[in-house]
C-alpha cells in the first residue's frame, strides 16, 4: 500500500509538472476581442496602423502569456496556437507598451480587475491605446534600432498620448465593441 502512494504521489508531481499554464477563458475571450477590434477599426483612424506588429503580453497572477509575436524569446514555452507562456515577472498590475524583449514593441497588461481599467471594456479601449503606441514607438526616431529599455522602462513612458478618436459607447453602438462589462 506504502508502494501504491508512493507511486500515485510521484506521478501526481510529474502530471503537475508537465501542465502547461492555460488561459482563463475570459482572458482568452478578451485577448481575441483586442484583435478583432483592432483588425476592424486600426486603418480607418491611421493608414496602414495595421502594418504595426501587435504583440501582447498578459500578465497575470502566476504566468505571463505572450501572443501576436514573431519570435517568442528564450523561457517561453508553448502553450497553445500563437500563445507562449513563462512564469510571471512583470507586476500584474502593469500597463504599458515597450520593447521588453527588444524590437518591436510589446502590450504588457495585468488582468483587467488588477488594472485602473477594472472591467472589460475599458481594459479593452486601453488596449487599443497601447497598440498605438506600437505604432509610435514603431516611427524611426522614437528609439534607435538596437535600444534597450532600462530596469523598469514602463517608468520611462513618455511619449505624447494620443487619444483614440473612438468612445466606449460609439463602438457599442455601432457594434465594433461587443463585449459589455
Ligand atoms: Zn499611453
Amino acid at each position: 500500500m506504502r508502494l501504491l502512494i508512493t507511486f500515485f504521489l510521484i506521478t501526481t508531481a510529474a502530471l503537475a509538472q508537465n501542465t502547461t499554464p492555460q488561459l482563463t477563458a475570459d482572458d482568452a475571450v478578451r485577448i481575441r476581442e483586442f484583435y478583432r477590434l483592432a483588425a476592424q477599426i486600426q486603418n480607418q483612424i491611421w493608414p496602414d496602423w495595421s502594418r504595426t506588429p501587435a504583440p501582447l503580453l498578459l500578465v497575470t497572477p502566476d504566468t505571463e502569456f505572450l501572443t501576436h509575436h514573431a519570435e517568442p524569446p528564450k523561457g517561453f514555452e508553448k502553450a497553445g496556437d500563437d500563445l507562449y507562456a513563462r512564469p510571471r515577472q512583470f507586476p500584474t498590475n502593469l500597463l504599458a507598451t515597450f520593447p521588453a524583449f527588444g524590437p518591436p514593441s510589446v502590450i504588457v497588461i495585468g488582468e483587467p480587475r488588477n488594472t485602473t481599467s477594472k472591467t472589460s471594456t475599458p481594459w479593452l479601449v486601453t488596449l487599443m491605446h497601447e497598440h498605438f503606441h506600437q505604432l509610435q514607438n514603431a516611427q524611426p526616431r522614437l528609439l534607435p534600432s538596437g535600444a534597450r529599455p532600462r530596469a523598469k522602462p514602463w517608468r520611462q513612458h513618455r511619449y505624447v498620448d494620443v487619444e483614440l478618436p473612438i468612445s466606449v459607447r460609439k463602438a457599442r453602438d455601432s457594434g465594433i465593441l461587443r463585449i459589455s462589462s
